[in-house]
């Protein structure tokens, strides 16, 4: 073969290993848990999918089911369950389950470590305090969770926290390109000036120590945004008491107009 037959021969097979190794989904279905133990599980862990109607719950049980065939779920140091498999699928589906064409463009794979981590995901010596981070860089397409945050997430019933919740909204913020707490998909262009004035307040009312909101949230709008919508999913009658300006706004962010129902955890 010519030289430049070659060479371009080279570029093709490089770049559909890049493809493959970066932004492809997996080809082969990935094994599931036998649809009767999901649907147990959603039962029993989920609230979200408790307060279902029966069809929202098949529809529920679905996307659950479409997100693991295709998106891998490996332990790091421990052995992934079917509880951590299912409550990994609820939380993707929790926020966008009102927009049924969602798909997580953005993700290949979940890492699971036991505890917390730190910035370089070690996980040992000081100062491990990161309980879950979507990657960058090299780490693009990938979700690293704390497997005792996320299970924590669905049992602990009295707090507003939800590790994997907020993950996967900052996963739907980053779709547009910027992490800004702006989806552009579910905050409509006449929303995003009220919701953006909404949440500089919000973080005002932090940061002066006058707000039940995880401080967290006050260190910019992507946090704000993530930090919020757990306490919605989580809490959402006690969102309603205390901040009900807020809870209505969420609802529309997170409810296209026409919907029938809000999402209840
Ligand atoms: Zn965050």
């Amino acid at each position: 073969m010519p030289f430049g037959a070659v060479a371009l021969l080279i570029l093709v097979f490089l770049v559909v290993w890049l493809v493959r190794r970066t932004g492809s989904r997996p080809k082969t279905p990935i094994p599931l848990p036998d649809s009767d133990s999901i649907a147990t599980i959603l039962s029993t862990e989920i609230r979200f999918y408790q307060k279902l109607d029966a069809d929202n719950q098949t529809a529920f049980r679905r996307r659950v089911i479409h997100f693991l065939q295709t998106t891998r779920i490996t332990g790091v140091n421990t052995n992934v369950e079917e509880t951590d498999r299912v409550m990994i699928g609820a939380s993707a589906v929790i926020p966008i389950f009102r927009f049924p064409d969602w798909e997580y463009s953005n993700l290949n794979e979940v890492l699971l470590y036991p505890e917390t981590f730190d910035e370089k995901f070690r996980q040992a010596g000081r100062g491990r305090s990161v309980l879950g981070m979507v990657g960058n860089g090299p780490m693009q397409y990938v979700m690293v969770l704390s497997q005792h945050a996320l299970r924590e997430g669905f049992r602990n019933k009295t707090d507003k926290n939800n590790t994997a919740i907020h993950e996967f909204v900052h996963l739907v913020d980053k779709t547009d390109g910027d992490v800004d707490g702006v989806p552009e998909e579910l905050v409509s262009h006449k929303l995003a000036g009220p919701w953006i004035k909404m949440m500089h307040d919000q973080i005002s009312e932090i940061r002066k120590g006058q707000s039940d909101i995880n401080p967290y949230g006050a260190t910019n709008q992507s946090e704000f945004l993530a930090v919020a919508s757990e306490y919605f999913f989580e809490r959402p009658e006690l969102l309603k008491r205390k901040h009900p300006e807020l809870y209505d706004m969420l609802e529309k962010i997170f409810l296209r107009p026409g919907t029938k129902k809000a999402p209840q955890a």
